[in-house]
């Protein structure tokens, strides 16, 4: 089996759609498809949530009437015949009556939001699956909600996938193609809930490594993983191959092409992922596999959002178990640390989850003076053993030039240097760093 993934652009139109089951049915290799809602879907219904527990009901409802207009719209496209168009429409308007209850909780909570949430991903799927039934190519769809699961610290429950994947593929008639949802799962009580933004590229992951898949194709609107962020930088290329490592740093630390976390389902089980256009499906794209590669810069990507913390403390920080207990405070709040410095009289840590900052600092403070900075972005450089490399931070520091750095982090990975700066240099440094390939 190969799993497929499409993103939101990959299914933002009809003819897109179109183009998708095109590519699906190009061999006879079995699937699974996963898609994303379509594109806009997923920022609209987080508009409509938050209208709707900020109590704003009758804002919210207009949004509702307005995404509604657009599936109306999107369906008369979709299907050719009258039999299609009348089916997909009977689905969309069962699904906007399940949204317009919603939008009726008078008091609408985070609960409902998930569920709200869910409809993007549920819509494009049902919409897609009938397409597929009215152009005769015979496929099922999985419902992501009887197999998807979270545990109580969000993390997804493989086993668990897997044994219930395996046990809905076993108990039907086998199909070439199965379409699921992407982002969507159940949490441990049994709810509603998300991979969070982006999701679905996790989901294609988890559901490689749940039924040992060959490969994982992420088709997304690019053709393939970037030196840089091309939304930043002009004339960035693709890369041809990446290690899983190098990919899972990417990943985590910005280059918005791939979920953070969704490269490790598929590391852990050696499936290889492959990034390919649906715009351009005639380009390479990009391989993660298990690769070594070259000693040699590869990559940049950054991530914004970051906030540095820094704990002074001459009389403390040379103490046995000093780090520990720093490290349990961010533990007891569940914040995980992405970057560490430390000299003689101070630690400085980074952190991307800011929600408990006021609780980490009032404790932090009983160690010794702490300071914050908002505001910082990670800047990444990844390279197959690029601490090895001779030359590689000078080339690195060189074209960074005098902007002002806050913190660096080298020898931790073998593939990776990352630097600390304030946001508002984030363009700069990535423009600057984007000579290293010229
Ligand atoms: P999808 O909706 O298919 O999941 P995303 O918008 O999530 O697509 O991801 C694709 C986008 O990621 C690209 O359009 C591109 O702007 C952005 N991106 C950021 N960094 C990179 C990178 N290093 N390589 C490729 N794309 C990147
Ligand atoms: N639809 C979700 C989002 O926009 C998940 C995804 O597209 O991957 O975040
Ligand atoms: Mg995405």
């Amino acid at each position: 089996m190969i799993i497929y993934k499409f993103g939101g652009t990959s299914v933002g139109l009809p003819e897109r759609m179109h183009t998708v089951a095109d590519l699906i049915t190009a061999d006879n290799e079995p699937k699974i498809v996963v898609l994303s809602a379509v594109s806009g879907t997923t920022n609209s219904l987080v508009e409509i949530g938050e209208l709707l527990l900020a109590k704003k009901q009758k804002e919210a409802k207009d949004k509702v009437g307005n995404l509604k207009k657009h599936y109306d719209q999107f369906i008369d496209n979709l299907y050719s015949t009258e039999e299609g168009k009348s089916k997909g429409t009977e689905l969309i308007h069962s699904f906007f009556n399940d949204i317009d209850a919603l939008t009726s909780i008078p008091d609408f909570n985070e609960g409902n939001n998930k569920t709200l949430l869910a409809f993007g991903e549920i819509m494009s799927t049902n919409l897609f699956h009938q397409y597929l039934l009215e152009a005769d190519i015979d496929n099922a769809l999985l419902p992501a909600l009887d197999f998807m699961s979270i545990d109580e610290d969000a993390e997804p429950r493989i086993d668990s996938i897997s044994t219930e994947l395996k046990k809905i593929l076993d108990s039907q008639d086998k199909k070439q193609i199965y379409i699921t949802q992407g982002f969507i799962c159940r949490n441990h009580e049994g709810k509603t809930d998300n991979l969070q933004r982006g999701g679905s590229d996790y989901t294609a992951s988890l559901v490689g490594a749940a039924i040992a898949a060959k490969e994982v194709q992420i088709w997304t609107d690019i053709d393939g993983m970037h030196n840089n962020d091309p939304r930043v930088v002009d004339s960035t290329f693709p890369i041809s191959e990446l290690s899983f490592d190098e990919a899972a740093e990417l990943a985590y630390f910005g280059a918005k092409i791939l979920h953070p976390s969704s490269i490790l389902p598929a590391q852990k089980f050696g499936i290889p992922v492959r990034l390919k256009s649906t715009l351009n499906p005639e380009a390479a794209g990009t391989v993660i596999h298990n690769t070594t590669g070259s000693a040699d810069i590869k990559a940049i990507a950054a991530k914004d959002g970051i906030t540095a913390i820094k704990i002074k403390s001459t009389r403390m920080l040379l103490a046995h178990g000093f780090l520990r207990r720093l490290f349990e405070v961010f533990e007891k709040y569940k914040t995980s640390i992405d970057m560490i410095t430390t000299s003689e009289v101070a630690v400085s840590v980074t952190i991307d989850n800011a929600s408990h900052l006021q609780e980490i600092v009032d404790e932090l403070s009983n160690f010794g003076f702490v300071e914050v900075d908002n505001n910082q972005s990670i800047v990444c450089i990844v390279g197959s053993m690029l601490t090895n490399k001779q030359g590689a931070l000078k080339k690195i520091f060189d074209s960074l030039g005098d902007l002002p750095i806050r913190m660096v982090s080298y020898g931790g990975s073998k593939n990776n240097v990352s630097i600390l700066i304030d946001s508002k240099f984030k363009t700069d440094a990535l423009v600057k760093l984007n000579t290293i390939f010229a």
